[in-house]
């Protein structure tokens, strides 16, 4: 992360009427995480996929947190429009760990992501077989359970894309149990839900489903807004989708996070 790829980020979001830009790096690109969490993925019983998670945590580790606080931090002392952030993967039993590696900085926004059931990276390609060799109920019902830990952890100030396991269209009967779990977690600890338009391009539906996020809705739970950019060309992509769905779920307002305080704001308007 430099000056020139925030500013790209920043100018790409404008061109979208989205005023402010969370950068939310992911805990595994830091240095600093791989070797503080390292071998975590041996707690799983399944050697291939330990290696697997190993193997994808070492071709993507890319740089520094402090250097990326720094940057971020830079910017916004220069008055640009930005938030530093993190997306944090739940790593379970590895809760000290998470927060000494949160502990040095002054977070703006910290996202609990669940990414992996053990050592199953279950919306990573690599991972896809391994789909094949489990029932999906069973991982939806694994997946709820560490989404609830995460949040009673406290670590997290949001619930990123909530139901996650639907990302290669592996569905469950019903789907009310894992949304049970994910607001029972998020009541529990008052965490917001994340609204995230990479669904859309994922598995064709926005992050999370609707029936989630009309009780999300019904018990009081704060939405922010995130597209998952990824690239500068995708900040801010299909907010009006994310607008339309936030109101069909009774949502007025989102919510954005600064020195990890809630900030509600109006929805931006629905797409013509
Ligand atoms: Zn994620």
């Amino acid at each position: 992360m430099d000056r020139a790829r925030i500013m790209a980020y920043v100018e790409a979001a404008r061109a979208r009427g989205v005023t402010h830009v969370a950068f939310t790096e992911h805990l595994f690109r830091f240095r600093e995480a791989f070797e503080l969490l390292y071998g975590w993925w041996d707690d799983d019983p399944d050697p291939a996929l330990a290696k697997l998670a190993c193997a994808y945590w070492q071709d993507h580790v890319s740089g520094s947190v402090a250097d990326y606080v720094r940057e971020v931090e830079a910017a916004k002392r220069d008055g640009l429009p930005v938030l530093l952030g993190l997306e944090m993967d739940w790593i379970h039993g590895r809760a000290d760990d998470l927060a000494r590696f949160l502990a040095p900085y002054d977070w703006d926004i910290v996202l609990g992501s669940v990414h992996y059931i053990g050592s199953f990276g279950f919306d990573d390609e690599r991972f896809r077989a391994e789909w094949d060799r489990r029932q999906t109920s069973t991982v939806w019902h694994d997946y709820g359970v560490l989404v609830g830990e995460l949040a009673a952890s406290g670590l997290a100030d949001v619930l990123s894309h909530p139901d996650l396991p639907k990302v290669f269209g592996h569905r469950p009967q019903s789907e009310t149990p894992l949304h049970d779990a994910i607001l029972t977690g998020a009541s529990g600890a008052g965490t917001a839900i994340e609204l995230n338009s990479n669904g859309l391009r994922k598995c064709g539906e926005i992050y999370p489903a609707l029936p989630l996020l009309q009780r999300a809705h019904d018990l009081g739970l704060p939405v922010t807004l995130a597209s998952d950019a990824h690239t500068p060309a995708r900040v801010g992509e299909d907010f009006a989708a994310l607008a339309a769905w936030a109101r069909r779920a009774g949502y007025a307002s989102a919510t954005s996070f600064v020195q990890r305080e809630p900030q509600t704001y109006a929805l931006p308007a629905d797409a013509p």
